[in-house]
């Protein structure tokens, strides 16, 4: 089995049960699993593979709760709409996608997602244009080399009966579920160190029917899988719940099953206290979403309060349609930030190390996994490293803060299973041929395509 050292790291924060942070530290490694972690003299002093690490600080990889990848072609479109104009607006763009398309989408997302600094991603795909497949993200995903949970999502309720979506991007209840259970069964590694893994992701209370939802929260119970769905995101999304069913959309989504199992929600920026409530006896936790929030005027999720009210929270980019970067370790900077105006707060204030937390530990949790999100014995070793000696770091006092305060867009190195993905800032597997010119011809292409339909 491969043995890989990593040494002389200027400061290591392992986010470990004691949140312990080592000077000139060292991590062995061991077939992808943390073996060791301590300062740099204790450690063996051979192995397969060193890597000198002087000068860079090392922190767990960060995980991603939440993203449409299928959206990163979409990136400063629609930009001064409010969430329903927006969405409505996006439409005619995503039933232009074909296979090819969205395995470029997927290739550069998660090209981005890695040199952020994030090593696992969780990706909600509500949408099969044009034959899609799930084999499609994942022979995608897996050669570019995150950790891949695939939400298999859908919604069968379209314009025709008041929805959002057009008509033939809508599904039956009986093809959607079908559909799902299949790529559960093909897809889905429950082991430690899992690379894949399949959660089922209905998309929204407004577009899939109670009836659906409750059917596919049991699916994911049966399977043993995780649920996901967006959640209590705008005031509007209140205001209908209320109006349909009497309920807030939480308090709708516990009443249709959906809140118990494996499940988290995406933003839950509009949560009452008995909400809150609700979320903590169920263990249902809540992916904060904030450059995608603020992007389309939803609101403000006080994670604070919530983490205070003993609701798990986790963090996610979402789509490249309402948040045109998909950089975890800034979006990290900007759930800190944000914390810290939300009405009522005081100092000390919501601190750099807990919006590490957040995208960690906080992330790891949502997808059920204790096998990632910290660096210490017995879990895989995902983490990256940046160099200190960069500009936007020079003259920083903490180091581990300054990952987070100062605006640090690139990371240097980044290892999944001990396997390097980034190497000096670049992907190790590179893009694939073309790339560039290849996403320029398809905006080309979009671009036409939606003014022959305006004309
Ligand atoms: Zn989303």
């Amino acid at each position: 089995m491969p043995t890989l050292l990593l040494r002389n790291i200027h400061t290591l924060a392992t986010m470990d049960g004691q949140r312990r942070e080592i000077r000139n530290a060292g991590i062995f490694i061991r077939d992808g699993w943390i073996q060791q972690v301590a300062e740099t003299e204790q450690l063996p002093q051979t192995a397969d593979e060193i890597v000198d690490l002087r000068g860079h600080m090392v922190l767990p990889g960060l995980i991603n709760a939440h993203h449409h990848l299928f959206q990163t072609l979409d990136r400063a479109c629609q930009c001064n709409a409010g969430f329903v104009d927006w969405l409505r607006k996006l439409y005619p763009r995503w039933r232009l996608l074909r296979p090819p398309i969205v395995q470029m989408a997927v290739e550069v997302g998660l090209t981005e997602m890695a040199l952020s600094g994030c090593t696992t991603v969780a990706d909600h795909n509500y949408l099969w244009p044009n034959g899609l497949t799930a084999k499609h993200l994942v022979d995608t995903a897996r050669s570019v080399g995150l950790r891949f949970h695939l939400g298999h999502g859908f919604q069968n309720i379209s314009n025709k009966d008041g929805g959002f979506a057009p008509d033939e991007l809508a599904e039956s209840s009986e093809v959607a579920l079908s559909r799902c259970a299949q790529s559960i069964e093909e897809f889905h590694d429950p082991s430690r160190g899992s690379h894949l893994q399949v959660f089922v992701a209905p998309s929204s209370i407004r577009s899939v029917t109670p009836d659906l939802l409750r059917r596919s929260a049991d699916l994911a119970r049966s399977m043993d899988v995780g649920f996901h769905m967006h959640l209590a995101e705008t005031a509007g999304e209140t205001v209908f719940t209320r109006e349909k069913f009497g309920l807030s959309p939480v308090e709708a989504a516990h009443s249709f099953g959906c809140l118990e199992g494996k499940s988290w929600i995406a933003h839950g920026v509009h949560l009452s206290d008995s909400d809150q409530r609700l979320l903590v006896q169920t263990g249902c936790g809540v992916c904060h979403c904030p450059s995608s929030n603020m992007r389309v005027g939803a609101g403000h999720a006080p994670i604070r309060t919530y983490r205070k009210a003993g609701v798990k929270v986790g963090l996610g980019v979402d789509g490249a349609a309402s948040n045109d970067g998909a950089n975890l370790l800034t979006e990290a900077r900007l759930a800190m930030l944000l914390a810290r105006i939300a009405p009522g707060e005081v100092p000390p204030l919501f601190s750099p190390r807990n919006a590490l937390e957040v995208a960690t530990l906080g992330s790891a949790a949502l997808l059920r996994r204790d096998d990632i999100g910290a660096i210490e014995v017995g879990r895989a070793a995902d983490l990256f490293s940046i160099n200190l000696s960069r500009p936007e770091l020079l003259g920083a006092n903490d180091a581990i803060a300054a990952a987070l305060l100062c605006a640090v867009n690139h990371v240097d190195n980044s290892w999944v299973h001990g396997r390097q993905i980034v190497k000096d800032r670049a992907l190790v597997n590179g893009n694939s041929q073309n790339l560039v010119e290849r996403v320029q011809d398809w905006k080309t292409e979009v671009d036409a395509a939606l003014l022959l339909r305006e004309v």
